[in-house]
């Protein structure tokens, strides 16, 4: 007999029964196929379910059992039964039933007694490999138990081939879910330049897309300490694992498998154009086993993320330089409009304060012997002990090593704990020199970033030149002896004289006179013509007390003359014609009111007494009609 023959003889002899078997059963995976195969239903286990109850009314059996081929062994992915609770088996004696057997359905009565409460066993396989077993239980029908060889491995056959185009049509709805998602957070990612809810973005598409994974990101140089309840921890360079460091060093994606702990964890970096910000970390349980298409989403995610992370840094950073140059404009413009000393200080100190919100803040000043003096702007706490620790430690640091200072965490720094833990200092350098220097603190840790560090170092470079003007400036108002305006003696000058002649002399009288309605003559002629009446003011004045002592400009339009060894009564009488000489000495004319005091040996007066009475005497002439002299309580 010819081979042909041989299969025709075959095919003639497949019963009537086996082949209505056959072509109900694949009637019924093409209804599934048209029924489950929808984008609406991506349900794995609802596709499963359907199958084994097609599977179930096919073989007319009581109990179905699926084990799902994962990795290297079997697992019961599902069951059906409408008898009693199905039994289960264990895998390795699962595998058991194909060990000795090459084929695709083996008959639990006739192969092992252990498999004799199944009727079938059908290994689902085809040239690629396996992709589960299906056991058969309670088969009443005798068509059934009598099918051919033949049949039944088309059976099996025909339901692994379907198994497989219902996973694979499963992953691609699993993709294509994924990459909308990808493309959602992708839309998300370029509306948010917030740093924070970039990242709770990225957390949340992970929930949605794996919900039995969990996740972390482990974030490098990350100041902003403050993420709500986003599962954000520091990447620890010291600490972290050897998978999250490599992930985060080569920019590639890694896999940690912890065996004992049952766990396998993915580390993907968060990588950007100009550097890679951290990691995510997803880890999860059995089975252990990250899909290729999941690393790839996870690849991609986690890249999109470190772009627009990278975007958001870049933004905020632009801003921040921004509002640190308006800062150090208007503090520059503010320090060259020559401020008294204590004025530059008191401004520094609420710029400072509002730039880095310090908690305290130190002026220190250094002289030509090397002591320091902390200037009356600083923060009380500089003049305590502990301020005191502090500064000797700036002090010693800055002169050794002759730079800023900048300290994250004081624990421990000086043997005990000091009230505040984040440092920066940065000294004052005139021509080579360190002057001094300015010390901020805050209370907690690693308050200040380095950018704010660098921001008072510009600040401190900025303000050192107007400060040593406005200090020397003030010492050299303090030598002068001549008013500028009025060419007068100084009041500094005017002071020490009295205080010379108070120890020396034996008598003396003092004038103090002001101009009266001196506002009205600015007002009326503007500013350059009061100068002026103030310098023909400053004129009578001089003329009329170069015999008997001297002129000096007070402050403002009060003007004084000292007239040494003169008493009480020759001092009214210069008072007095000084008085009326005024008007006539001044265009447009304007009068004086006068205060005399005097003061004699044993008085026990002191500058200030004398002043004190002269002034008196002024207020008095003042509210007494004004343009005379008067004297009280002498
Ligand atoms: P009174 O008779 O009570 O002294 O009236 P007054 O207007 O002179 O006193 P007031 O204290 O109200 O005003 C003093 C004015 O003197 C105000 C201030 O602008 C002006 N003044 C002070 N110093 C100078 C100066 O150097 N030049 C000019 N032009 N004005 C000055
Ligand atoms: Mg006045
Ligand atoms: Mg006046």
């Amino acid at each position: 007999m010819e081979k042909n023959d041989c299969v025709d003889m075959q095919v003639i002899g497949m019963e009537r029964k086996d082949e209505s078997f056959l072509n109900g059963y694949k009637a019924q995976l093409f209804d599934l196929v048209n029924e489950e195969f929808n984008e609406e239903d991506d349900n794995a286990s609802q596709c499963l379910f359907s199958w084994m109850k097609a599977v179930r009314d096919t073989l007319q059996a009581e109990t179905v059992l699926f084990y799902q081929r994962m990795e290297n062994s079997y697992h019961l992915t599902e069951a059906i039964s409408t008898g009693n609770h199905p039994v289960s088996v264990f895998p390795d004696v699962l595998e058991a039933i194909f060990k000795d057997s090459s084929e695709v359905c083996v008959k639990g009565a006739d192969s092992h007694s252990d498999f004799a409460s199944f009727d079938y066993a059908f290994m689902m396989d085809d040239q690629h490999g396996s992709c589960g077993i299906l056991l058969a239980s309670g088969i009443v029908s005798h068509d059934i138990l009598t099918l051919s060889k033949d049949v039944l491995e088309k059976f099996s056959a025909a339901s692994c081939n379907y198994l497989k185009k219902m996973n694979l049509f499963l992953q691609i709805i699993e993709d294509e879910h994924r990459y909308r998602e990808l493309f959602k957070v992708n839309e998300a990612f370029h509306s948010s330049m917030d740093i924070n809810i970039l990242l709770g973005q990225i957390i949340s598409t992970l929930t949605r897309v794996f919900p039995d994974y969990h996740f972390h990101l482990l974030l490098s140089n990350d100041n902003d300490k403050n993420h709500g309840n986003l599962p954000i921890k520091d990447f620890d360079y010291d600490r972290a694992n050897t998978a999250a460091m490599e992930a985060f060093v080569n920019g590639t994606i890694e896999t940690d498998h912890h065996y004992s702990e049952q766990k396998l964890t993915l580390y993907a970096p968060l990588k950007g154009k100009q550097g890679v910000y951290g990691v995510l970390e997803v880890v999860t349980g059995l089975p252990f086993k990250f899909p290729e298409n999941q690393r790839e989403f996870v690849r991609l995610l986690a890249y999109t993320a470190g772009n627009a992370l990278e975007n958001a840094k870049l933004y905020q950073q632009s801003r921040r330089l921004i509002s640190d140059l308006q800062l150090i404009n208007e503090t520059s413009h503010r320090l060259n409009s020559n401020l008294r000393m204590a004025e530059t200080l008191t401004f520094l100190k609420k710029q400072i304060k509002r730039s880095f919100q310090a908690s305290s803040i130190g002026f220190v000043f250094i002289d030509k012997r090397g002591e320091y003096k902390v200037l009356t702007e600083s923060s009380s706490f500089f003049r305590g002990i502990e301020g005191t620790t502090c500064i000797n430690y700036v002090k010693r640091k800055i002169f050794t090593d002759k730079e800023a200072i900048f300290i994250g965490d004081l624990s421990g720094k000086f043997g005990k704990e000091l009230s505040y833990l984040s440092l920066m200092a940065v000294p004052m350098i005139q021509n080579g020199s360190i002057i001094g220097f300015c010390i901020v603190l805050h209370k907690e840790p690693y308050s200040f970033s380095f950018d704010m560090y660098k921001l008072l170092q510009s600040f401190i470079h900025h303000s050192t030149l107007a400060l040593t003007n406005s200090m020397l400036r003030e010492k050299l108002e303090e030598l002068v002896i001549t008013d500028h305006l009025t060419q007068l003696y100084s009041r500094n000058y005017l002071d020490e004289e009295m205080a010379r002649a108070i120890n020396q002399d034996e008598q003396g009288a003092l004038l103090l006179l002001d101009i009266d309605n001196f506002k009205k003559i600015n007002d009326t002629y503007g500013h350059q013509i009061g100068d002026e009446v103030l310098i023909q003011v400053a004129k009578v004045l001089k003329e009329e007390s170069k015999e008997a002592g001297f002129a000096a400009r007070w402050g403002g339009e009060e003007l004084a003359v000292y007239l040494p060894h003169i008493d009480l009564k020759s001092g009214i009488a210069i008072g007095s014609r000084i008085v009326e000489q005024i008007p006539k000495g001044t265009k447009p004319s304007v009068t004086v009111s006068c205060g005399v005091s005097s003061w004699k040996s044993g008085q026990e007066d002191h500058v200030k007494d004398l002043v004190k009475r002269a002034d008196a005497s002024m207020y008095y002439a003042k509210n007494n009609g004004k343009n005379q002299v008067a004297n009280i309580l002498n």
